[in-house]
Parts: C-alpha cells; sequence; structure tokens
C-alpha cells in the first residue's frame, strides 16, 4: 500500500485524484488533506478517506470543521492543522510517499520544496511552483533524489513522449494549448470580454484562475517556463501550438525530424494516475479515445497581439533569475482584479507588463530571494491597481 497527501484536495485535481485513489484502493490510501475553505467537501472527503492529518487554511474554521466531522460520525477523528504551516505539515507527513502539489498560486511553492528535500515524490499540478523557484525546486529534487512527475497534462504528455528517448536526440518541445474561450475572438471583443464569457473554457473543468490564465494564454507562458525547468530546455527550444480540439496533449520533435505526439481524452484522472503509478502503466475506466475523434486536428502559431502574456512569459524566461517569480505574482494579482471585476480583460496583461518593468532581476538561487520577488511583485501590482482609482 502506498500512502499519499494531497495539497489542494477540494480542488478540482484533488478531488481528481481522490478519484484515482478510489478506483485503485488497494494500492492507494490517503495520510493527509489539506483543503482551503470547503469544509463540507473536506468532511465528505475524510468520511470516505480517513486521513490521520487535516489541512485547512483559516484558523477560525477549525471548530466548524471539528463540529462537521463529529457529525458525520466519525470515530477517528483526524489532527487539525492551519495556514502555511499546515500546508507543509500534510506536506511533510511522515506516512506519505507521495505529495500531490494541487493548490492554487505561490501558496503551494514552500510544502512542495520541503516534500522534494524530504526525498518524496511529488506529482506537480501547481505549475506556479515551478516558474517561481525552478532552480531551488530541481536541485532539492536532485540532492534527494526526489522524483519530481508533472501532472499538467502538457507536461505529462511529454514525460510519456520523452520515454525510451536519449536527451541528446531532443530538438524541441510543442506544447499544445487549446486557445482558450477567445481563440477566434476579435481583440476589441476581448478588450470588452467578461468574467464569465473569460470562465466558459471550450475544453478543460478547471479552476477560476487556471481558467482565466487559458484565456490569457499565460496559462500556456506559464506552462513553457515549467516545460523549461522539467526538461532542460532553454525557450528557444520550446513551441507553442494552438490545437482547439486538445486531443494531443504535446510533443517532442527529435533531431531526425520525427515527431512524436501523446494522445488522449481530456480527464486529468489519466495524467494523475500516470504519475502516480510511474513506471507502471495501469488499466483506466475512461472512455476510448475513438478513431472518429482524430479525423479533424487543427495545429496553428499563437497570436501575440491579442495574448500578450504568452509573451511576457517567454520574456521573464529568458531573462530568468526573479523575473519569471515576479511575473508569475503580478499575474495572481491581476487575474483576481479581473475574477472581482475592477480590471478589464486586457488590463491583465497590462498589470503584468507594468510590473515586470519595474522588477529589478536578482539570482533566484536562494529561498529568500524568490519569496522576496514574490512580496515585492504583489505589492507593486497591487498598488499600479490601486493608482488606477
Ligand atoms: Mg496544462
Amino acid at each position: 500500500m502506498t500512502n499519499i497527501s494531497i495539497l489542494g484536495c477540494t480542488g478540482s485535481i484533488g478531488r481528481s485524484t481522490l478519484s484515482v485513489v478510489r478506483s485503485l484502493k488497494d494500492r492507494f490510501s490517503v495520510s493527509a488533506l489539506a483543503a482551503g475553505r470547503d469544509l463540507d467537501g473536506l468532511a465528505k472527503q475524510v468520511a470516505e478517506f480517513a486521513p490521520t492529518l487535516v489541512s485547512i487554511s483559516d484558523e477560525r474554521d477549525i471548530p466548524v470543521l471539528r463540529e462537521k466531522l463529529s457529525g458525520a460520525g466519525i470515530k477517528n477523528l483526524p489532527e487539525i492543522v492551519h495556514g502555511q504551516e499546515g500546508l507543509i505539515a500534510v506536506a511533510c507527513h511522515d506516512d506519505a510517499e507521495i505529495v500531490i502539489s494541487a493548490t492554487v498560486g505561490a501558496v503551494g511553492f514552500l510544502p512542495t520544496y520541503r516534500a522534494l528535500k524530504l526525498g518524496r515524490r511529488v506529482c506537480l499540478a501547481n505549475k506556479e511552483t515551478l516558474v517561481m523557484a525552478g532552480e531551488l525546486m530541481t536541485k532539492a529534487a536532485r540532492e534527494s533524489n526526489a522524483e519530481l512527475l508533472p501532472v499538467d497534462s502538457e507536461h505529462n504528455a511529454l514525460h510519456q513522449c520523452m520515454r525510451g528517448e536519449h536527451k541528446s536526440e531532443l530538438k524541441r518541445l510543442i506544447l499544445t494549448a487549446s486557445g482558450g474561450p477567445f481563440r477566434e475572438a476579435s481583440l476589441e471583443a476581448i478588450t470588452k470580454a467578461s468574467v464569465e464569457q473569460a470562465l466558459a473554457h471550450p475544453t478543460w473543468q478547471m479552476g477560476a484562475k487556471i481558467t482565466i490564465d487559458s484565456a490569457t494564454l499565460m496559462n500556456k507562458g506559464l506552462e513553457v517556463i515549467e516545460a523549461g525547468w522539467l526538461f532542460d530546455m532553454s525557450a528557444d527550444r520550446i513551441t507553442v501550438a494552438v490545437h482547439p480540439q486538445s486531443i494531443v496533449h504535446s510533443m517532442i520533435e527529435l533531431i531526425d525530424g520525427s515527431i512524436i505526439a501523446q494522445l488522449g481524452v481530456t480527464d486529468m484522472r489519466l495524467m494523475i494516475q500516470y504519475a502516480l503509478t510511474f513506471p507502471e502503466r495501469l488499466p483506466t475506466d475512461l472512455p476510448a479515445l475513438g478513431i472518429d475523434s482524430l479525423s479533424k486536428l487543427e495545429f496553428h502559431e499563437p497570436d501575440l497581439i491579442r495574448f500578450p502574456c504568452l509573451k511576457l512569459a517567454y520574456d521573464a524566461m529568458k531573462e530568468g533569475g526573479t523575473m519569471p517569480a515576479a511575473m508569475s505574482a503580478a499575474n495572481e494579482i491581476a487575474v483576481a482584479a479581473f475574477l472581482s471585476k475592477s480590471i478589464g480583460f486586457m488590463d491583465i496583461s497590462r498589470v503584468i507588463a507594468n510590473t515586470m518593468e519595474a522588477h529589478e532581476t536578482e539570482s533566484a538561487s536562494s529561498l529568500e530571494a524568490v519569496v522576496e520577488a514574490d512580496r515585492w511583485a504583489r505589492e507593486y501590482a497591487e498598488g499600479r491597481l490601486k493608482g488606477r482609482g
């Protein structure tokens, strides 16, 4: 039996992970769960999976959660912790051999880093973590021999394509992008886009932040940087191809010109199970990818005028150091402002560009530098937003 802990258990990836665990009960059990504020969702998961430790964001919610758990007739109540320390406790739980890192944004960084330092297998769904501190994370994994397995569909696909290939024979990575809800919209229409329109993703069901990131293509930009760290590739060897069908999850091109692709249904349980059971492959009960669905696969180049966030991410990657951390932090602030309807859709890229212009890049090889760049960029982006009145 392999024990796992999950950071972000009530989110989309967390729930899909538990669905995989439910289908592989004889192999996996749950040691620890960390949620945010969805106490009802967490209580149900505790009743089903019986972890010994749970964490929630806010200390004030602890009595409420305790009451819900007692009310659900759970006999062995788990220990309840909270906040950043709580996330770290879940990530570092003594019994957990695998940690699913699926929180949203920079909050997942320290817990994931600590799990890697302990040599745990980390199944990574939180891309901001690598964008912010790829150098530190990959170094921690190397030093402790921890496996860092991508859950993000594109990187999971690249990992699958790369099996059996030699790194020296690799020419470039081709990340596919659905293009989001505004793929065919005019610049004028995108400028006026509402929150509801931006949240209507055509192919994937995900949380709000990543869905907005998909609409701006910042999600793809973050993924380019993530791929750079995971596969040790420079920006000029990572290409993005818009592929509206989301069937080809990504491709690799080899030095002889061969291209290898991974195809599959758009269901994250496929990637999560791969990362949990690697190097083994097990059957799933997912629907088969019918041959009919392959009759029309389109690919084209992304438009950097309508989607400037993708270019900003490439710029940040080329600059290196703390610039990607500053960019990602500014993006979190800008997306939250858009979701609360205080700025327009195209203002997201403006806030990020302004923050990047003002950021003084430093080396990102220390924890302090990365945390400080993140803090600085949040404060700066907030200030720009307030300045708008
Ligand atoms: Mg992805």
